[in-house]
């Protein structure tokens, strides 16, 4: 199998744009449960809560997350409000525990991606599942790495597959927290149209102004979703605090993207 013959039917049981929203990280049992109840409540429909429980932080002495706790806010998450679930793995420790709370959805991001040692730990983890991982670009702008790290994936027959676009990391000053770079992206879908490509607007703008801006340009070239970190508490969330936003921002959000016509 390569990855031109990926089918990703996982996406089909999804209404366009798929939303996959949630904090960045979990951080208690109450902040999970009440973010996830503000989303339900406002209506949006977000059918994947994320939450990340191992955070890869920049610098050390800082949060790194709940660990192996959090998932099981994410499953009372689940079982309670009937989202499917998500987070980010990074280590072959990280897949065992995730499989073994059948998370619905893993994630491999950024700082990962961009480690084919690692990306293959985690393949070889991962060996014949049936789950769907998303791969986030990697931080570096090297569509080559984002691509290997797929064949990794499909290497160890992982069939369901997607990307995440968060933005390339740069040492210059812009407007924006990780330079989108858009071209890397549309490469990757000519390249791969029937591989599912998520943006991750909150990674790119680093704030919450320029969310819906990066969401929308992403739909109008063909993106199928949006995954925005939503906290029920931004001002205090424990990790990148100011670009989360609050669940009904999100709903507001939602409401005004609109879809690519693709009769045009
Ligand atoms: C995250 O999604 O919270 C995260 C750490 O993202 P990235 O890997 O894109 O930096
Ligand atoms: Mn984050």
């Amino acid at each position: 199998m390569n990855l031109q013959e990926l089918e990703n039917s996982w996406i089909k049981e999804f209404q366009k744009p798929l939303i996959i929203a949630g904090p960045c990280s979990a951080e208690s049992e109450m902040q999970m449960l009440e973010t996830a109840e503000r989303i339900r409540r406002s209506g949006a429909n977000v059918p994947i809560f994320r939450a990340g429980i191992w955070k890869p932080r920049t610098k050390p002495n800082g949060f790194e997350g709940v660990g192996v706790i959090g998932l099981n806010w994410l499953k009372k998450v689940r079982e309670e409000y009937g989202f499917k679930i998500a987070t980010e793995v990074a280590n072959a420790h990280h897949v065992e525990a995730a499989l073994k709370a059948d998370v619905d959805i893993l994630w491999i991001g950024a700082r990962s991606t961009v480690n084919p040692f690692t990306v293959q730990e985690i393949a070889e983890a991962l060996k014949g599942t049936d789950k769907t991982v998303l791969v986030k670009n990697p931080v570096n702008p090297d569509l080559a790495l984002w691509i290997g790290a797929l064949e990794r994936l499909v290497g160890q027959e992982v069939k369901n597959l997607g990307v995440i676009h968060r933005g390339f990391s740069t040492y210059q000053k812009t407007k924006y927290r990780n330079v989108p770079n858009w071209q890397i992206a549309l490469d990757f879908k000519n390249q791969f149209p029937k591989i599912p490509l998520i943006v991750d607007p909150s990674h790119i703008c680093g704030n919450r102004t320029g969310l819906a801006g990066i969401a929308q340009e992403a739909l109008n070239v063909g993106y199928d979703g949006a995954m925005i970190e939503t906290h029920c508490n931004p001002d205090e969330a424990w990790s990148d605090a100011s670009q989360q936003i609050t669940p009904e921002v999100l709903a507001a959000l939602i409401k005004n993207l609109k879809l690519r016509n693709l009769d045009i």
